[in-house]
């Protein structure tokens, strides 16, 4: 089985800091690591690969230094890796980012299942991995949270649905989003942290993948939405009050406020 996985790099989000001028996170401000959810995403694939046979692939698209996370997938377990980077996919929005990363697997040529964490920590849409599937027109099922079967040509998955939950079963290829619960990562060896300093890991750029796809889609060119303003919500902090005084002249007060609110006639 031929398993795709997507990894994001992110800033370790307890110390970045925001450019409000930019609207956008000030990467410069923290050091970077992998986004968490896609620790799940590539256990679950490495865990079929067990089962079932087959590769891993982890791709990323980021600046160089994201090619730290993938040696890290392949500590954890990836067979391989490829790193998409260039300038010209800076800047993309959601839209761009699954375009460009959706480009690199059709150049990868065949495939069977790609998974992808459910959001991330930084930019928290939980959109790219619907819309990679749209791109490469597989179905998909977003916030898996157990993978029940891989059986010839299909997949059968519990989909978390806020309170309720979905069984479903997807024709291969398919793309699947997972949440934290699907499992726990396993921590890589000491020699498999060796053996993936070892392993190359091919960079892709805008020229290797203009041969696939479009590349007035890529990067900020290619990106529609615009950050018009960027501010912290103000949070109203809850008022507290003591009452004191007889439990009838506390429960007049108390009557008393409902009223001012306009809480009781
Ligand atoms: C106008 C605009 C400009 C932006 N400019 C920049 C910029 O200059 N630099 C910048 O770093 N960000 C920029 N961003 C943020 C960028 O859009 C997101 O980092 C990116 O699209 C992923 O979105 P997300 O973090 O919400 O991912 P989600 O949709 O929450 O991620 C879901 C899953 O998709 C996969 N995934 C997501 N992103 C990647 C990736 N890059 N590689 C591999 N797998 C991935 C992972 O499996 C992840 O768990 C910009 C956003 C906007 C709106």
């Amino acid at each position: 089985m031929n398993i795709i996985v997507l990894i994001k790099q992110v800033p370790e989000i307890e110390k970045v800091r925001f450019d409000y001028e930019k609207g956008r996170l000030d990467r410069s401000s923290a050091g970077a690591v992998t986004n968490p959810f896609d620790l799940n995403a590539l256990e679950a694939a490495v865990q079929i690969r067990e089962r079932v046979g087959g590769v891993v692939t982890a791709i990323s698209m980021g600046p160089m230094q994201a090619i730290e996370s993938l040696r890290d997938a392949l500590a954890r377990g990836a067979d391989r890796a490829i790193l998409l980077s260039d300038e010209r996919f800076a800047g993309a929005d959601t839209l761009a980012t699954a375009y460009t990363l959706a480009a690199a697997i059709k150049r990868l040529g065949k495939f069977d299942l790609v998974i992808c964490g459910e959001k991330t920590v930084d930019g928290d849409t939980a959109q790219v991995g619907p819309e990679v599937a749209e791109f490469l027109g597989i179905p998909h099922a977003a916030y898996v949270e157990e993978i029940l079967d891989v059986e010839k040509g299909w997949i059968i998955v519990r989909a978390r649905m806020e309170r309720s939950y979905y069984l479903m079963r997807l024709r291969l290829p398919a793309l699947i989003t997972v949440t934290k619960d699907i499992n726990n990562p396993r921590l890589p060896s000491l020699k498999d942290k060796l053996r993936a300093m070892r392993m190359p890991i091919p960079v892709w750029n805008y020229t290797d993948l203009s041969e696939i796809a479009d590349p007035k889609y890529f990067g900020l060119n290619g990106s529609p939405t615009r950050v018009i303003k960027v501010y912290t919500p103000i949070s109203e902090k809850r008022k507290g009050q003591m009452i004191s005084g007889s439990p009838k002249e506390v429960s007049q007060r108390i009557l008393q406020i409902l009223r001012e609110n306009k809480i009781l006639a």
